[in-house]
């Protein structure tokens, strides 16, 4: 492995906007969102170009890593299997609420920063792409190379 590269999912490789109701600074709004959140709903999301960069990447040189504020359910996975979105790890909140409480930025900052101090990863460059900001700023802050989803997404557009 050379690298981990950590992707989010909603409005980074997933457009799921039409049932993700994301506060201003683009962290999810938990609450609304598990109201509006079933299998029917989740599979009318669609894929953003960052999904293609993905799958693409060489699965033995990158170390590749879902990191979201969802509680993921039997539902999420089957949406990313039928459209081939394998990760090597996939984070995210626990079903059992336990976590709800804690802000996006500092879930994926603690999830991540344990990922790295595991001894196969350490000293390795990590890569992140995510749409919120104060995950971003978050990550920045901890060393991670994190990179705007909604810019990345655009400028894929353009080529
Ligand atoms: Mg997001």
């Amino acid at each position: 492995m050379k690298r981990i590269v950590v992707f989010d999912l909603d409005e980074t490789i997933i457009d799921s906007a039409h049932r993700t109701p994301n506060r201003e600074d683009g962290t999810l709004d938990l609450g609304k969102y598990l109201e509006l959140k079933n299998r029917k709903s989740i599979m009318q999301d669609s894929l953003l170009p960052l999904a293609d960069v993905f799958k693409s990447l060489d699965r033995k040189d990158n170390y590749i890593v879902i990191c979201t504020a969802r509680a993921m359910d039997q539902d999420d996975f089957d949406f990313l299997h039928l459209h081939g979105l394998m990760a090597h790890n996939v984070m995210c909140r626990p079903m059992d609420g336990s976590e709800n409480s804690i802000a996006d930025a500092d879930l994926k900052a603690r999830k991540i920063s344990r990922l790295r101090n595991l001894r196969q990863f350490r000293g390795l460059p990590v890569l992140m792409f995510d749409d919120a900001k104060p995950v971003i700023a978050k990550m920045r802050s901890i060393g991670v190379a994190c990179l705007n989803a909604i810019a990345v997404n655009r400028k894929l557009v353009e080529v």
